[in-house]
């Protein structure tokens, strides 16, 4: 049996690309059940219940060898953490590539768009294979939340026209209100702890050398109502702090995107992160916070620049 999951602290594309693509393979002959790696955020929670389905379950344990599928990320300090013992059969994925190396040749599909979701569109239509209703508000969830409906650099015309596509299978009328719902639904933090806050869009990346290489932990918090997250820095700033002794990172920063203005702040821990925001992204500092701008988009405006800014050959 295939083990389908998306990355730690998964987010809605990496839940419904799990549960959408299990579907599809169990249809397509290939036995294959959808895990999760960790927590539901408020907007997932929002989906599923929506939808009227069921969280996939935690991954168990897998002894070495277990076969599997990655959706949503290949790296492995975004994955299981034994994911170098397990056989990878299958990537579907729209992230840059990291670590991954496999004994046997897998498949793999790989596209620079804005979500997983519109490459499990693309296998459906490939095979023609229909999109059952469910699998296709799951998909048209995923691909609001990756794009905030659009507004993020990563959306490409191939998740516009995917959109257009799902909305009437999956009965959405009115799409632009639904995404308003969902990111809403994220924006509702109540009393969450801050390091939970700070974990629950929260990724790992190594930079630098890759014999030696520096980790960061980069949170994110997208969010239509900003001055809550900021009414608690001191508190996300002291978890920061927490995380980054316990992870043994070099660098931690937060970035709070306001989804409806499209810009990102970004609390900044220490000196250290302070110097690598100033002299990567050539943006002023004040107090702990880092003006970035409309840089809203982890992936394709944050990441590749301390790629660059920490690269060995620069
Ligand atoms: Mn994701
Ligand atoms: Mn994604």
């Amino acid at each position: 049996m295939l083990h389908v999951f998306g990355h730690t602290n998964p987010d809605t594309d990496a839940i419904s690309a799990a549960l959408v693509y299990a579907s599809l393979l169990r249809r397509q002959g290939v036995e294959a059940q959808a895990f999760r790696l960790g927590h539901l955020n408020f907007e997932t929670e929002f989906v599923l219940k929506e939808l009227g389905v069921e969280a996939p379950p935690m991954l168990p344990e897998l002894p070495a060898g277990t076969a599997v599928a990655l959706v949503d990320h290949n790296e492995s300090a975004q994955s299981v953490s034994n994911l170098a013992e397990l056989s990878v059969k299958r990537v579907v994925d729209h992230h840059k590539l990291g670590d991954l190396t496999t004994a046997n040749p897998p498949y793999l599909r790989f596209e620079p768009v804005g979500c997983t979701g519109t490459l499990l569109l693309k296998l459906h239509r490939e095979a023609n294979l229909d999109v059952p209703v469910q699998d296709a508000k799951l998909l048209l969830s995923a691909i609001l939340s990756d794009t905030l409906h659009f507004r993020s650099p990563t959306t490409t015309q191939d998740d516009r026209e995917a959109v257009e596509f799902l909305a009437p299978i999956a009965g959405i009328q009115d799409v632009e209100q639904y995404a308003l719902a969902m990111f809403a639904a994220k924006s509702d933090l109540g009393d969450t702890p801050a390091e939970t806050l700070f974990r629950m869009d929260y990724k790992v990346f190594p930079f630098g050398d890759p014999a030696k290489p520096q980790e960061w932990g980069l949170g994110v918090i997208e969010t239509t109502n900003p001055a809550y997250v900021f009414g608690r820095q001191a508190e996300l700033l002291a978890a920061m702090d927490t995380v980054k002794a316990e992870d043994g990172l070099s660098g931690v920063l937060l970035s709070v995107v306001d989804i409806l203005n499209e810009t990102n702040r970004t609390f900044i821990l220490s000196a250290t992160e302070e110097k690598v925001m100033q002299e990567a992204f050539g943006v002023r500092t004040q107090g702990q916070v880092a003006d970035l701008g409309h840089r809203i988009s982890r992936k394709k405006q944050i990441v590749p620049v301390l790629e660059k800014y920490f690269s060995p050959d620069a």
